[in-house]
């Protein structure tokens, strides 16, 4: 499942509205700040430091939304992997609840931004379930929901006969519905991020890979093939994609993949008994699986891992298992596309926000809940950067700590992953 730069990352790479004008880097630029990655993080950053008077440069690689933001599975939900306690107990109480209250408001300012710009996605602000696989998971997510409620969120639990009418499966025993959330068409907002973006008067190039970054003074200049860019500030948003341009930088996280698979869009009735209320879905096993439809009625499925399979062979199995488990009704079906994408994890499950050398921010590791902390944490740094450090940041900044054991870490939860599906197959669970 590997993408030449020219195919489609994703569905949504197919049926987003195309991607606005961003000509590769010719020549040599001065700026304010320059930013590295056409994703949430970076344009959410390019956009608020454009509307605050900054002139501002974003470099991609490759296209817009080529990382995370074009191909995920467009669940815009509020909180992080961890629930609003957990998240205390790893930071502490005063920065773990600047956190919260920071990913709290992620649905909010997509939707707002969506809005405030016209961004054509697909929207539908219709809330998500996360839904428990047996009884201990049902206790598990009600906990997270008193967690989310004290701090002012308004989830509830619902019970085993609302969540099969809410799903259509009798596969989940209750779900914690979240009515703040919703789905979007991920690629169509990255890409409406962009066109906002250079409507502020933001200078945005793919096909623009940054390939070093040197300090010239106070000043960084970040090299092109096709010219530099020399900047008083830098943003690296290179998040999962993140390559060797600064050394160090991917030793923070550890790539966890997601494959998802879309069928042909469904007929209109037997839409109608699948998510009929078009909530996102996912479920709470660590080996987690999402189940969504897009506006054209394509049933989306999602797992985590990746095991050896260059044709796909396993992972198709696995997508069409997943489909006669949860909607036996539905029959065999036929697919229109498949995809992988990287998320990157950190080991406290809370994302990295450093200060890599004076100047030059990043926020690294979302742990797999991307759209709402990228666009936050974008607008973080944009107004940190534009009030000349006084306004505060939703995490402290903090040194890079190198990752021991990466590539182990990695390979034993996308393999272990991979062997969990293998055992859903056999029909063991
Ligand atoms: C399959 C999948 C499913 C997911 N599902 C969800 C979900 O349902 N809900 C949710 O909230 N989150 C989800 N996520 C997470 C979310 O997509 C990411 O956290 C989010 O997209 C990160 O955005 P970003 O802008 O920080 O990074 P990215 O979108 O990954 O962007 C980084 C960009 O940097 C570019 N880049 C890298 N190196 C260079 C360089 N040297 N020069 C120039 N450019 C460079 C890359 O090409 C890339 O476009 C999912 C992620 C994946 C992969």
């Amino acid at each position: 499942m590997t993408t030449a730069p020219q195919d489609p990352v994703s569905l949504w790479d197919k049926t987003a509205p195309p991607a606005p004008d961003a000509p590769a880097l010719c020549g040599d630029v001065t700026c304010d700040v320059a930013i590295v990655g056409g994703g949430f993080t970076g344009l959410s950053a390019a956009l608020h430091l454009a509307e605050g008077g900054a002139k501002v440069t974003v470099l991609e690689a490759t296209k817009i939304g080529y990382g995370g933001s074009g191909r995920n599975a467009g669940l815009v939900n509020q909180g992080l992997w961890y629930h609003p306690g957990e998240v205390v107990d790893v930071l502490g109480r005063e920065a773990g609840e600047r956190l919260n209250e920071a990913y709290a408001f992620g649905p909010k300012l997509v939707f707002e931004l969506i809005e405030r710009h016209g961004i054509e996605c697909e929207v539908a602000h219709n809330g998500t379930l996360y839904l428990a696989p047996n009884e201990a998971h049902v206790a598990k997510l009600a906990k997270r929901a008193a967690a989310m409620n004290e701090r002012g969120a308004k989830v509830e639990m619902l019970d085993r006969d609302a969540t099969v009418a809410r799903t259509g499966t009798e596969a989940y025993c209750g779900a914690l519905f979240d009515p703040e959330a919703g789905t979007i068409n991920p690629m169509g907002y990255v890409r409406g991020l962009a066109r906002a973006a250079i409507a502020a008067g933001v200078k945005v190039h793919a096909e623009s890979p940054a390939t070093s970054v040197k300090p010239d003074g106070s000043r960084w200049v970040v090299s092109t093939p096709g010219g530099k860019v020399t900047a008083d500030r830098l943003i690296l948003a290179t998040n999962a994609y993140t390559g060797d341009l600064w050394p160090g930088l991917k030793l923070e996280i550890y790539p966890l993949y997601y494959f998802q698979f879309a069928t042909k869009p469904l007929g209109e009735n037997l839409r109608r008994t699948i998510l009929p209320g078009r909530e996102g879905a996912w479920d709470s096993r660590d080996a987690m699986r999402s189940f969504r439809l897009d506006e054209a009625g394509r049933l989306i499925v999602g797992g985590v891992g990746s095991i050896p399979d260059n044709k796909d062979t396993f992972r198709k199995r696995w997508a069409e298992h997943s489909i006669a488990q949860l909607f036996p009704h539905v029959g065999p079906v036929e697919w229109d596309s498949r995809w992988m994408g990287e998320i990157a994890f950190t080991p406290d499950h809370v994302p990295h926000l450093r200060e890599l050398a004076p100047g030059v921010l990043t926020c690294i590791g979302y742990n797999g809940r991307g759209i709402g902390p990228g666009s936050v944490m974008g607008r973080a740094m944009a107004r940190n950067i534009l009030s000349d450090g006084k306004e505060d940041l939703p995490l402290n900044l903090s040194p890079p700590r190198p990752l021991s054991f990466r590539g182990v870490r990695s390979r034993f939860i996308n393999v272990g992953a991979g062997i969990f599906q293998i055992g859903q197959i056999l029909r063991l669970g």
